[in-house]
């Protein structure tokens, strides 16, 4: 053991072994306690991640890469057998390639600098979630993260172009192609987005750039009812002409809870407890003169047709953070403590009943649950929280036979932006049948042959 400890010192530096304390000291991921690892190792570069995963493939040393640990399923979570991967040092931005719309980025580099440098180059990185400052755009990649603006953007497989990955053997597959259209045999790079470190770790990355927008509307919407809801998505398409980038929408419970603290409450700009559903959407345009009015007119035909109630429209950057508050005050979650976090998908059409079935599910069992739901309903992703007093295993598996025989029943997905690392791995078979599942296991044996890469996440071993 001390000798394999001795090697990796040998490989990349004896201050980026780290061990004891400093192992202690990170958290595994949100919510989550301290880690426990053998050892956490700060590769400089991709030569020396090759190093270390051939020394650890050599040796069956199990190995958990670590990105930002901003996941919320347990993905980044090692053992006191594991050597955690860290890729914190891997921070450069290569190169931006402004007429061809591309940046090449390290796997450390946090979400929010790619934003910075493309912004400041004249250019848009669509990707964007509430992590912004913690999360690596390779930690990113590997759990194809979704985020705020799927529904106008795709999700983060579909800003790659390319991408760089070092196979549990420690070989290098370099795929850093710049193009859009690229038909040459499989596509590899795909293999590796959303694969959560279990087929190979990604160190290098070509992202997709857009045009930066020249103008933003915001506005926050009171809407009367859940059909209302979703006439007001297709409207709004419609109307904006391809424009809406985003489309969240909060249950009244939610809204309520987080307004409490994101606004003191007295500050929020529509109140609580006024309509069932508040939706808040926003546009990117070409057009800083008409691009505000359109948007103002798409509101007010839909308050015309009954589809939104009072309406705030942000008037400054001030006035748009101030929207957002609400829907990224995630923390106050914990008020609800111990509560247990779902991340589901399914078609809009579904939703209404499927959370109208869970209601009475928990209620029958705890009258006194809290069942709070909000999303982003424009990418068909609900994300669903239950507290019933009690954070027990017992409880959380009856929790969870609700929530996802509902997914089931209609086809949907037990995870539609935050993966499966090890808290859904086991419900994986709700949405994934067999066949696929042997495949996923085939593949995973193909590229993992000893399972040293995250072993027991996504798949069991
Ligand atoms: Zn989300």
């Amino acid at each position: 053991m001390a000798d394999l400890i001795g090697q990796l010192v040998d490989l990349v530096g004896r201050n980026h072994v780290l061990e004891g304390d400093d192992v202690a000291a990170r958290p595994a991921g949100w919510r989550l306690g301290p880690s426990a690892a053998r050892a956490i190792v700060r590769p400089a570069d991709t030569t020396q991640v090759a190093a270390v995963l051939r020394l650890c493939h050599a040796t069956g040393q199990p190995v958990v890469t670590h990105g930002g640990r901003t996941g919320v399923v347990g993905g980044a979570v090692t053992t006191a057998d594991d050597i955690a991967l860290s890729l914190e040092r891997l921070t450069e931005i290569e190169e931006v390639d402004v007429a061809n719309r591309t940046m090449c980025v390290q796997a450390g580099v946090p979400l929010q600098v790619v934003q910075e440098r493309a912004d400041a180059e004249g250019l848009l990185f669509p990707q964007d979630l509430g992590a912004r400052g913690t999360a690596t755009i390779g930690g990113m990649v590997a759990t194809n993260a979704g985020g705020n603006r799927v529904i106008r953007y795709g999700m983060m497989r579909d800003m790659v172009l390319g991408l760089e990955a070092v196979l549990a053997d420690g070989t290098v597959v370099s795929s850093l192609h710049k193009v859009i259209k690229n038909n040459a045999g499989y596509d590899l790079r795909q293999l590796f987005v959303g694969s959560e470190g279990t087929l190979g770790v990604v160190t290098r990355i070509v992202l997709r750039l857009r045009p930066k927008p020249r103008s933003q509307s915001t506005a926050l919407l009171a809407v009367p009812g859940f059909s209302a809801v979703v006439d007001l998505l297709s409207e709004l398409e419609a109307a904006l002409g391809g424009q809406l980038s985003v489309f969240e929408v909060m249950w009244d419970d939610y809204y309520a809870l987080s307004a409490l603290t994101a606004w003191r409450r007295r500050d929020a700009p529509l109140e609580p407890g006024s309509s069932p559903f508040y939706v808040l959407v926003e546009s990117l345009g070409g057009d800083a003169e008409e691009d505000g009015e359109r948007f103002t007119k798409a509101l007010g035909a839909a308050h015309d047709k009954g589809l939104v109630g009072e309406a705030v429209i942000a008037h400054s950057e001030q006035e748009r953070l101030n929207l957002w508050a609400v829907r990224d005050n995630v923390e106050c979650l914990h008020d609800l403590d111990p509560v247990f976090l779902f991340d589901v998908s399914l078609s809009i059409g579904d939703m209404q009943d499927y959370v109208a079935e869970m209601a009475e599910g928990l209620g029958a069992r705890w009258p006194e649950h809290r069942l709070i739901v909000f999303g982003h309903l424009g990418d068909g992703n609900l994300h669903v929280v239950v507290a019933v007093g009690d954070g027990s295993d017992t409880a959380r598996a009856a929790v969870e036979t609700i929530v996802y025989g509902g997914i089931e029943q209609r086809g949907g997905s037990i995870s539609a932006e935050h993966g499966i690392g090890l808290e859904k791995r086991d419900h994986l078979h709700h949405s994934r049948s067999p066949a696929e599942l042997a495949l996923m296991r085939s593949l995973k044996r193909t590229l993992d042959p000893d399972g040293i890469l995250n072993p027991g996440k996504v798949l069991d071993d």
